[in-house]
C-alpha cells in the first residue's frame, strides 16, 4: 500500500509564498511537497496589486494595524493584527535581500500603491501588476539554494497520520502514481485557501480547501470559515478561473458604471469605488443579480498607459477580446479568499500537536470579518517566518500503527461542477437560512456518495459542508458574511469550532 516512506524533520505542503517563507526558515531535514511544480502553482504567483507594508516615510506600523483593524469589523484579532504590521516591513527587506526586485521611482525609493481600506499609499508591487510572480521567482530561486530542503512537486498531499493524539506525519501521492508515508513530527500546511469550492472564482485550480480539509479529518480547530472575500472586479468571460481586475486600477481612478454608464458607488459609501471590498461586491451583485451588467472603466483614468502600468490585466482583456484603454471592461464579484481557515496562535501553531498552519489555510485572526487589500502576501511571510521558528526538528520513531491509508479519488467531476455551482448560489456573497440548509443537505448527500476514500472530489465536498455550516451558525451580516434574513450586525466575536462537531452538524 505504501510505496515509498521517508522521515523528515519537518514537512511543508504547498510551495505559494507562506509554505516558501516557512521553509526558507526552518533548520533540519525539510521536504517541501507541493501538487503543482516548484515555483509555480497556487494564487501566489497571480498576486497582482502587491504587498501592504508600512515602509513609506509617512507610514508606520500603527497606522497599517489601524487601517486592518477598521476594515475586519471588530473580529480581528489584535496582537495578530499587530504582529502582522510590526513585523511586516523587516520580512519585505528579507525578501529584497532574497532578490525580488519591486518597482521603484526615478530616485530609486520603492513606489507605492494605494488599494481600497488604506489610508495612504502603502503597497509595494512588480512589474506593475505581477507582483507575485517576482516573489515567486526570487523565493523558490532562494529556496532552491538551500541544502537542506527537498523538493518533492506533483504530490499531492491527501492525508495527515495521526498517532496518540498527535501528528507523526502525511499521506501523498507522487507523480508516478505511488502512495508516499512521510514520518515527520512537524507538519506544516501551506495549502492556500478555497477559491475553487465556487464556480466564479479568480483562484487557480491547485486551490481547492485541501489544507481545510486534512486538518478537518484530525479534528483541528477551525476558525470564522464563514468569512469568504468575494473580489468585486472579476473579468467576465468564458475563462475559468475569471481573471482578476485588480483593485490598483480603482486606486488609480478607475470607475464602476451601470448598463447606463452611470457611476454607483458614490451614492452607496463615502470611499465609492474604494470602500471595503464586501460592500463593493454587494452593490455590484445586487445590480448583476437584477439583471443589470456592471463595468470598470479605466479608459479615462489610465488609457494609453494600461500595457505598461497594468500588463497582466492587459493581456487578459486582450484574451477575452477587450481593449481596456478605450473600453469598459464587464465585471461580476468573484470568490477570492479565505479570512477563516484553521485556527493558530501567533506561530502557527493549530490545536493538533505537531500541525502547523500559514498562509490562507490559516485563521491568525489577522483579517477579521473582511481583508485589508494586499495584507495576505504579507501574512505568509510574517506568519510564515514565525512558524518556522517554531517548528523545532527531531525524528520521532515511525508511527506505532500506520492507519490504514484510503486510496485517493482522483475524479469525481460531476461531484466539483456541483460543490461549485451550489456554493456560489447557496454560500455566496447574499446568503439566507433556507439557501444555506439547502446547500448543508445537498453536500451530505454527496460526502456520503464519496465516503470510500479521500481525494480531491471529497476534500472539496467536505470544506465546502463546513464553510457552508459555519455560515449558517453565524446569524448576523459582518464584512465579506451577509445574511439576508439577518442583515444587522451583532456582538463582535470570533467562532472557534472543532471539527468533528462541525461535521456532525446536520
Ligand atoms: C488573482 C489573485 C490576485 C491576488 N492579489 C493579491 C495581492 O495583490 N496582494 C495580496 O496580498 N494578496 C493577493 N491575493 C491573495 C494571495 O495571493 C494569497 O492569499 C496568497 O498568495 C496565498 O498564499 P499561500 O502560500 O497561502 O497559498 P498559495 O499561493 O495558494 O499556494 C498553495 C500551495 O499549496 C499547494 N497545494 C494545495 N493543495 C495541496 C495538496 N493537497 N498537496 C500538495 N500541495 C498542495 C499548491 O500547489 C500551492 O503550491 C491574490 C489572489 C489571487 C487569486
Amino acid at each position: 500500500m505504501i510505496d515509498r516512506m521517508i522521515r523528515a524533520d519537518a514537512v511543508i505542503i504547498g510551495g505559494g509564498v507562506a509554505g516558501l517563507a516557512t521553509a526558507l526558515a526552518t533548520p533540519g531535514d525539510v521536504v517541501l511537497v507541493s501538487k503543482s511544480d516548484f515555483g509555480h502553482g497556487g494564487s501566489t504567483e497571480w498576486a497582482q496589486g502587491g504587498v501592504a507594508v508600512a515602509l513609506a516615510a509617512d507610514d508606520s506600523p500603527q497606522l497599517h494595524a489601524s487601517d486592518t483593524l477598521r476594515v475586519g469589523l471588530g473580529i480581528n484579532d489584535q496582537q495578530a493584527v499587530q504582529v502582522l504590521t510590526s513585523e511586516g516591513p523587516r520580512r519585505v527587506q528579507e525578501l529584497i535581500r532574497h532578490g525580488a526586485r519591486f518597482d521603484r521611482n526615478a530616485k530609486g525609493d520603492l513606489s507605492f500603491g494605494r488599494e481600497a481600506g488604506h489610508g495612504l499609499h502603502r503597497i509595494v508591487h512588480a512589474n506593475g501588476d505581477a507582483t507575485g510572480a517576482e516573489i515567486m521567482r526570487a523565493m523558490s530561486a532562494a529556496v532552491a539554494l538551500r541544502s537542506n530542503v527537498t523538493v518533492h512537486d506533483q504530490t499531492y498531499a491527501f492525508e495527515l497520520v495521526l498517532d496518540s493524539g498527535r501528528i507523526v506525519g502525511a499521506v501523498a501521492v507522487g507523480p508516478e502514481g505511488e502512495i508516499i508515508q512521510y514520518v515527520t513530527p512537524s507538519v506544516v500546511l501551506a495549502t492556500g485557501g478555497i477559491g475553487r469550492l465556487y464556480s466564479r472564482t479568480t483562484n487557480p485550480v491547485e486551490v481547492t480547501g485541501a489544507g481545510l480539509a486534512m486538518a478537518a479529518r484530525v479534528g483541528a480547530r477551525l476558525i470564522d470559515l464563514e468569512f469568504v472575500q468575494f473580489h468585486p472586479t472579476a473579468l467576465v468571460s468564458d475563462l475559468d478561473p475569471m481573471p482578476l481586475l485588480t483593485e490598483a486600477l480603482r486606486g488609480a481612478g478607475a470607475v464602476l458604471v451601470d448598463d447606463q454608464g452611470s457611476r454607483f458607488m458614490a451614492a452607496i459609501h463615502r470611499d465609492a469605488e474604494l470602500a471595503p471590498r464586501d460592500i463593493v461586491a454587494r452593490a455590484t451583485w445586487s445590480l448583476l443579480e437584477a439583471g443589470r451588467s456592471v463595468y470598470l472603466d479605466a479608459s479615462e483614468a489610465v488609457g494609453s498607459e494600461f500595457p505598461d502600468r497594468f500588463p497582466t490585466v492587459f493581456a487578459a482583456a486582450q484574451r477575452a477580446g477587450l481593449d481596456p484603454r478605450v473600453e469598459p471592461l464587464p465585471v461580476s464579484p468573484a470568490a477570492h479568499y479565505h479570512m477563516g481557515g484553521v485556527g493558530v496562535d501567533l506561530f502557527g501553531r493549530s490545536s493538533i500537536p505537531g500541525l502547523w498552519v500559514v498562509g490562507e489555510a490559516a485563521a491568525t485572526g489577522v483579517h477579521g470579518a473582511n481583508r485589508l487589500a494586499s495584507n495576505s502576501l504579507l501574512e505568509g511571510l510574517v506568519f510564515g517566518a514565525r512558524a518556522a521558528s517554531s517548528v523545532t526538528g527531531s525524528l520521532l520513531p515511525a508511527p506505532r500503527v500506520v492507519p490504514a491509508i484510503p486510496s485517493p479519488i482522483v475524479d469525481a467531476p460531476g461531484a466539483v461542477r456541483e460543490v461549485r455551482s451550489l456554493m456560489w448560489d447557496r454560500v455566496g456573497i447574499v446568503r439566507d437560512d433556507s439557501g444555506l440548509s439547502c446547500a448543508i443537505d445537498r453536500l451530505d448527500q454527496l460526502s456520503r456518495h464519496l465516503t470510500s476514500g479521500s481525494g480531491e472530489a471529497a476534500d472539496m465536498v467536505l470544506a465546502a459542508r463546513l464553510i457552508a455550516i459555519s455560515a449558517r451558525s453565524r446569524a448576523e451580516s459582518r464584512g465579506a458574511h451577509f445574511r439576508r434574513d439577518f442583515p444587522a450586525t451583532g456582538q463582535p466575536e470570533r467562532r472557534a469550532f472543532d471539527a468533528p462537531d462541525l461535521a456532525t452538524v446536520a
